[in-house]
């Protein structure tokens, strides 16, 4: 199993990739703490994991807190021994012009997915060295590459920076053996997307600019952040793993 003996942690586990991700690591051995604020949902995931053997713990969590973090890598550590992987996948989604932007709208959409990055790779480090190293897998975008007129530009600014602190981050501790990289997902099948892929306009004009022709799958995703996580992907830190059906090869 290629995870095998690793704990894992998920931030924003309870559902879509997420989700993916804590099931497919669980299958491939790792032990594996979902943080979130959905807690039935969370629970749900948890609940699927132990029926297919597996260890797994909900924790509820916002990731802009600094003290819940603390608290969420404690009770990982408590559980299961140790942390080995963190997933900072949570974030949420925005759409506007910067002039109809709030300040209000663009710290929420900072906070969760710029900030809560932060917080949950400063709570990771000390335990990571503690354990002797670590992988680290910052969920961007595509849109953390490039530009689209129907997101938003704190969604784009979030993502943006999420791609150049994962390069911080994996320069400053790759002395501790933690490796950092970032993962760019496109446009995937998930919750997050659902109202979009209702709408057959929406649909259309999104998938006519996907050169594979479809939205992408969770698993699509997953298979990459598991590459990430194991230790199949050593020599790799400070990278971009673009998962996007080629949106930006164009
Ligand atoms: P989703 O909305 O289906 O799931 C996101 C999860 O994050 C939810 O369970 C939600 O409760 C949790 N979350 C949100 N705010 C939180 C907070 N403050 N504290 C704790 N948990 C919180 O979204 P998804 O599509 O699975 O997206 C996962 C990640 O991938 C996000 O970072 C998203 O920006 C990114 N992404 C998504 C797409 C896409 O097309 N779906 C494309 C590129 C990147």
């Amino acid at each position: 199993m290629r995870l095998e003996g690793k704990v894992a942690f998920i931030s924003g586990g309870a559902r879509g990739m997420g989700a993916a991700e804590a099931l497919m690591f669980a299958r491939e051995g790792a032990k594996v703490a979902i943080g979130d604020l959905l807690e039935d949902e969370g629970r749900k995931v948890v609940e699927q994991i132990a029926e297919a053997g597996g260890q797994a713990l909900f924790v509820r969590l916002d990731v802009t807190s600094e003290s819940g973090w603390q608290r969420a890598v404690a009770a990982t550590v408590g559980a299961f021994g140790k942390l080995d992987v963190l997933v900072n996948n949570a974030g949420i989604r925005a759409q506007g012009r910067v002039e109809d932007v709030t300040v209000e709208d663009w710290d929420r959409v900072m906070n969760v997915n710029a900030k809560g990055t932060f917080l949950g790779t400063k709570a990771a480090i000390p335990e990571m060295r503690r354990a002797g190293g670590g992988s680290i897998i910052n969920i961007s975008s595509q849109l953390g590459l490039v530009g689209n007129a129907s997101s938003s530009p704190q969604y784009h600014a979030s993502k943006g920076a999420v791609r150049l602190f994962t390069k911080a981050a994996a320069i400053q501790y790759a002395k501790d053996a933690i490796r950092v990289n970032s993962v760019h997902p496109g446009p995937i099948a998930t919750p997050m997307t659902e109202a979009g892929r209702a709408d057959p306009k929406r649909y259309e004009k999104m998938v006519s600019g996907i050169p594979l022709g479809r939205y992408g799958e969770s698993e699509d995703v997953a298979y990459g952040v598991l590459f990430l996580a194991s230790n199949e992907s050593s020599f790799m830190t400070g990278s971009e793993l673009v998962i996007d059906g080629g949106w930006t090869a164009q």
